[in-house]
């Protein structure tokens, strides 16, 4: 959200087709690799040799995502918050706007979350690609077994909201070695940092000018990072299918399945009930008049780019009175998320049932909240959501590393839950405007 009123709509960085080639050259290399490798001698030597010299090209792909992920995160949701100011003055639009991304983005984490349980996507990897990949990520995903057996009473989860050390919740979060609840303390911290600066904005304005420099620092060195993702992430695809073969793949299918049904759930029922029922408009009607702005989220998988359609289509399609539909698609393009929320959440179960572990009730509940926070804490920007899968990831104990095996296929649903995203902001403006007209 934190780009929302003060940072530009961020162009689209037009690289996408060399991320697509450069993700099916390394899926074609490493499927030869891996018969090559299946042949064993001096073939196999070679390809081993092969993926030693590719990994840490992948790996400096993701360090430097990870690099940005505390200070991005944080001055990300406490921007957030400073950039929606006095929710009192704001009145009514505000609480308004709060109330339905409270309640969609928590639909949508809950159904991802249900579908990833029952369809277990990540199980379908047969046993021997499983041991491989726990002996691949052997040390990360023991830690990760360890934490999800040393799960901690809901009381204590909910204490832990709130860090007792913040600076220690920092590193911990940064290095998994957290006591408490790690990120999710740091995202709670951030949040009740930002309600204070509004409370005093005069004496804060020096805080926050800095923090938006390192939001802005954050953001450009992830820029970076994508310009390098055609290379970093055909690096990681071809490590993980020359080590897995065909049988990761089946998985990603089963995975991208989940993801798209999922979104299509909450885009056809819950946005058709809420559209209904609190925006008092026939949903055929609805989709019909904001395909302009489902179109441009789809080609661009950016919400921030979409903005100025979905700005247009509030107005002149939707008729909409123009200081809600400012306010609220404004603030919706990077902190109503719905379809990110839903989707982060599947990604973290998914890599949990990968690499074998069984998340307690209680660091479900973490993936939930964080999900939703995430969704907030988002940018609205092309692969917007991977440093804060990292951060979920990590949080709960799964290898960050793993988000690996799910870049390769990352582009396709990156657009799908744009879509989901922009329409979401378009859902909230509408009924925000109904229930001031109603009121009025
Ligand atoms: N591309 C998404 C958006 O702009 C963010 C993400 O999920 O990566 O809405």
């Amino acid at each position: 959200m934190a780009d929302s009123q003060a940072v530009p709509a961020r162009k689209k960085s037009g690289g996408h087709i060399w991320i697509l080639v450069g993700l099916i050259a390394g899926i074609c290399c490493g499927l030869v690799a891996h018969s090559v490798k299946a042949g064993g001698g001096s073939g196999e030597a070679a390809v081993m040799n092969l993926i030693a010299f590719t990994e840490p090209i992948g790996k400096l792909f993701l360090r430097l995502m990870q690099m940005v992920v505390l200070p991005l995160v944080f001055s990300a949701l406490f921007l957030a918050v400073v950039d929606v100011g006095d929710l009192r003055k704001l009145g009514r639009i505000g609480l308004m706007t709060l109330f339905f991304t409270a309640i969609l983005s928590f639909s949508a984490v809950m159904i991802g979350v249900t579908l990833v349980n029952v369809v277990k996507p990540g199980k379908s990897l047969s046993k021997e690609t499983e041991k491989t990949l726990i002996e691949k990520y052997s040390e990360k995903a023991s830690e990760g077994v360890a934490k999800a057996n040393a799960s901690k009473t809901l009381g204590q989860t909910l204490v832990d909201l709130l860090p007792e050390n913040p600076i220690q919740e920092m590193a911990g979060a940064v290095d998994g070695s957290s006591k408490g609840n790690g990120m999710l303390a740091v995202m709670f911290f951030a949040l009740l940092a930002g309600i204070a600066a509004t409370v005093k904005p005069d004496d804060c304005s020096t805080l926050v000018g800095t923090l938006r420099g390192m939001y802005e620092i954050s953001m450009t060195i992830i820029g970076w990072a994508l310009k390098l993702a055609p290379f970093g992430a055909g690096c990681l695809v071809f490590g993980v299918t020359a080590t897995m073969g065909t049988d990761i793949l089946k998985a990603l299918i089963v995975f991208v399945a989940v993801v798209i049904g999922g979104l299509l759930i909450h885009l056809l029922v819950i946005y058709s009930a809420v559209i209904a029922i609190f925006g008092k408009m026939s949903p055929l009607t609805f989709f019909r008049k904001v395909s302009d702005a489902m179109f441009v989220a789809f080609s661009t998988s950016s919400s921030s780019a979409t903005l100025s359609t979905s700005l247009k289509v509030a107005h002149e399609e939707l008729k909409l009175t123009p200081e809600t539909a400012n306010f609220v698609l404004t603030v919706g393009a990077t902190g109503n998320q719905n379809g990110t929320a839903l989707f982060e959440g599947i990604v973290v179960l998914f890599l949990a049932q990968v690499f074998g572990i069984d998340l307690s009730i209680n660091q479900q509940i973490t993936v939930v909240l964080m999900s939703v926070l995430a969704g907030v804490g988002t940018a609205g920007v092309p692969g917007g959501s991977i440093p804060l899968i990292i951060v979920v990831l990590k949080s709960v104990g799964v290898p960050a590393d793993g988000i690996a095996i799910i870049l390769g296929v990352d582009r396709i649903l990156d657009m799908s839950r744009t879509l989901v995203n922009v329409v979401g902001d378009l859902v909230v403006a509408s009924c925000v405007d109904a229930s001031m007209k109603a009121k009025s």
